[in-house]
């Protein structure tokens, strides 16, 4: 999402118009994720949507997929021009060749759907790329390459620009934020985040995710201090068995997962804390799923994020024989997600009670987060009572949860 938010950047500096609501735009990109073979497939469908629709524009394919397998996107005739994304500094003026120098062209950006920079509420700031890690499953390390910092000067002014445009929560994001600053000296997340915190006046931070041997007390310190970090933990489990964590050369085991959880519960009570995990790896014999299932069931997380394994080509997974059936896979992933439902639920029902503080992200409080990351709307007689605008931060008191939501009413 910050690619994107960079991208739309870098046209409008040179005379894009960006935008997500017109009738036949000039050129229509697709910033792709290739983590997934599903994500893969709905990049795919994207560029062919567009071309359908659109058969003038230019449908351009950047990003992780189009820098895993040109080739293979070549064969797409939906596809007019490929980017990969290490070489995502040369899309604009690439762009611009093929467009003949037109420069007022009207451009979409499209992440899967998502509206990439304006009117939103909650903007992603990259604090740095790439992985040095090598999980047998991931693509990331080859398509992002080794891991950089960017300088904390840099995002410090990109932070003060969002502030002054009006945005009112950042994330923090990355694919490594733990190793944060290790090339510079006297660096490092924590050090980071309280360096924006007081170099900054944005009113809420929130950071993407953190691996669980990288959660330390300094760290947990600084969201005891200051309500402007969000109380919200993303830290991936992947597997809730210790063999198949250990296959998938994960640097944790689920002693220290747990332990990581205490921690955060211990130091901030009402945190949020939400997981991924995949399904079906290879070799996951039905006794490890069991050990996953009652794993995740007893954390009690408040969102887990089930995936289903896929074979990704260039990772060292692909090679082990033993692959799960297609069948198995689903199975066991709605397995999964029964469970993540169900701890959602225990955990929106035990919000009920407290007051949080909500970004709205639509008028009339159509719908909003809590720092918490419980997604709230306004009951309906409060509606009327009071004039609740998008991008604006109000108390609320959490009255009821309906489906996934809770209904909230403004106490200030
Ligand atoms: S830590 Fe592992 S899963 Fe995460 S980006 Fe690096 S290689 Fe991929």
């Amino acid at each position: 999402m910050a690619d994107s938010q960079k991208l739309a950047l870098e046209f409008q500096q040179n005379g894009f118009i960006v935008g997500n609501k017109f009738n036949e735009p000039d050129v229509y990109i697709i910033n792709s994720c290739t983590i997934t073979a599903n994500a893969d497939r709905t990049a795919r469908q994207a560029a062919n949507y567009a071309k359908k629709q659109w058969p003038n524009s230019l449908v351009v394919m950047t990003g992780c997929y189009a820098e895993r397998d040109p080739k293979g996107l070549k064969s797409l005739e939906s596809v007019d021009l490929i980017v990969g994304g290490k070489k995502k500094n040369e899309i604009v003026s690439r762009i611009i060749d093929r467009l003949n120098n037109r420069k007022i062209s009207q451009i979409e950006i499209s992440e899967f759907g998502n509206d990439s920079l304006l009117g939103r509420t909650r903007a992603s700031v990259k604090i740095q790329e790439g992985c040095d890690q090598v999980c047998s499953y991931c693509i990331v390390p080859k398509v992002r390459g080794r891991e950089k910092s960017i300088p904390p000067i840099e995002i410090i002014n990109s932070i003060n620009n969002l502030a002054n445009r009006g945005v009112k929560e950042v994330v923090l994001t990355g694919t490594q934020l733990g190793t944060y600053g290790f090339e510079f000296g006297n660096m490092s997340l924590d050090i980071l985040i309280k360096k924006i915190l007081s170099e900054t006046e944005i009113p809420r931070i929130r950071v993407s995710s953190i691996q669980p041997h990288e959660l330390n007390q300094n760290l947990l310190e600084i969201w005891m201090d200051d309500s402007r970090l969000c109380p919200h933990f993303h830290i991936p489990l992947q597997s809730g068995s210790d063999k198949i964590l250990k296959s998938m050369r994960r640097k944790y085991d689920l002693r220290m997962f747990q332990n990581a959880v205490n921690e955060i519960r211990t130091y901030i009570p009402r945190a949020s804390i939400t997981t991924d995990i995949i399904a079906g790896y290879p070799g996951e014999t039905d006794d490890d799923h069991e050990e996953s299932k009652n794993y995740l069931k007893n954390l009690l997380l408040s969102d887990s994020h089930v995936f289903r394994y896929s074979d990704r080509p260039g990772t060292t997974s692909m090679y082990i024989n033993e692959k799960t059936p297609t069948k198995i896979i689903d199975f066991r992933s709605f397995e999964l997600r029964e469970i993540a439902i169900l701890n959602k639920k225990n955990y929106l029902e035990s919000s009920i009670g407290q007051i949080r503080k909500v970004l709205w992200e639509e008028n009339e409080g159509r719908s909003g987060l809590t720092d918490n990351y419980v997604r709230v709307k306004l009951s309906k007689n409060m509606v009327f009572k009071k004039k609740v605008k998008k991008n604006t931060i109000d108390s609320v008191l959490l009255l009821k949860v309906i489906d996934e939501e809770v209904l909230a009413e403004i106490i200030k």
